[in-house]
């Protein structure tokens, strides 16, 4: 099936959303709340497109709208690039600490706002891809708390939060860099938590959590003998297959 998107045709699959099928026909459209890992959430709004069907015509939230047929889709019109100013705009007012809006705000050519002194370093945008990474982890110790402008998300009563693995994937996740971890004399402190770390079997740097380990070892398994961190577990596996050539 195709469609036709900024002129091209796209080769597309029935039901696939039109953020997808434009990623990979080389068409970028803005994203913000996106990872491939997920389903689409349409909360941050910047993907919307112009679709028109037959004699009809509608923005929509790329990153949701499921293609079910022939459709014209304009991912940069006049008044898609206003509404994602103003989007932009919007979440610079949120989150103003945050680089990447910073860099946006200036890319989309919008004009100085006065910041409110308490929420300049603010750099969450509510995207919830956070949540959804910590959820993916099995653990579900944040989630979105409170409405409207008290809006955050947070541990349960903003403390350590007992399910917390201190795995970091919901700050590895987040595109605008907001939630804070400190590492230091082996010790991760995230999300009010304090974590030891356990050192790499071959390099010897800290790299994981007792928590995250135990969480994914086998049964019995002395995680602190038998743990590689990345870099290592990648040099490990090439030298393997290095012998059997
Ligand atoms: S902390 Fe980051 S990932 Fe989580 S909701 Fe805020 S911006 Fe999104």
């Amino acid at each position: 099936m195709k469609i036709i998107i900024d002129g091209r045709d796209v080769d597309v699959e029935y039901g696939e959303t039109l953020l997808t099928a434009a990623k990979r026909a080389g068409i970028k459209i803005p994203t913000l709340c996106h990872n491939e890992a997920f389903e689409g959430q349409g909360r941050c709004r910047l993907c919307m497109v112009e679709v028109e069907r037959g004699s009809m015509k509608n923005t929509v939230a790329s990153c949701t709208y499921p293609i079910t047929g022939e459709i014209k889709v304009s991912t940069s019109t006049p008044l898609i690039e206003k509404m994602r100013k103003n989007i932009v705009m919007l979440l610079y007012k949120q989150a103003p600490g945050s680089q990447l809006i910073q860099d946006m705000y200036k890319e989309y050519g919008c004009v100085d706002n006065s910041l409110e002194e308490n929420n300049a370093d603010e750099r969450c945008i509510l995207c919830n891809l956070c949540v959804l990474a910590c959820r993916e982890m099995g653990s579900s110790a944040i989630s979105l708390i409170m409405r409207g402008t008290d809006k955050q998300v947070a541990t349960p009563y903003n403390e350590a939060a007992e399910v917390c693995l201190g795995c970091g994937a919901c700050a590895e996740i987040c595109p605008t860099n907001a939630i804070k971890v400190i590492e230091k004399d082996g010790q991760r402190i995230i999300w009010n938590k304090v974590f030891n770390l356990v050192n790499c079997q071959r390099c010897g740097k800290p790299f994981a959590t007792r928590e995250q380990l135990g969480y994914i070892a086998a049964p019995g398994k002395d995680i602190s003998t038998q743990s590689l961190c990345e870099s290592c577990r990648r040099k490990s596996a090439a030298e393997k297959i290095q012998g059997f050539m």
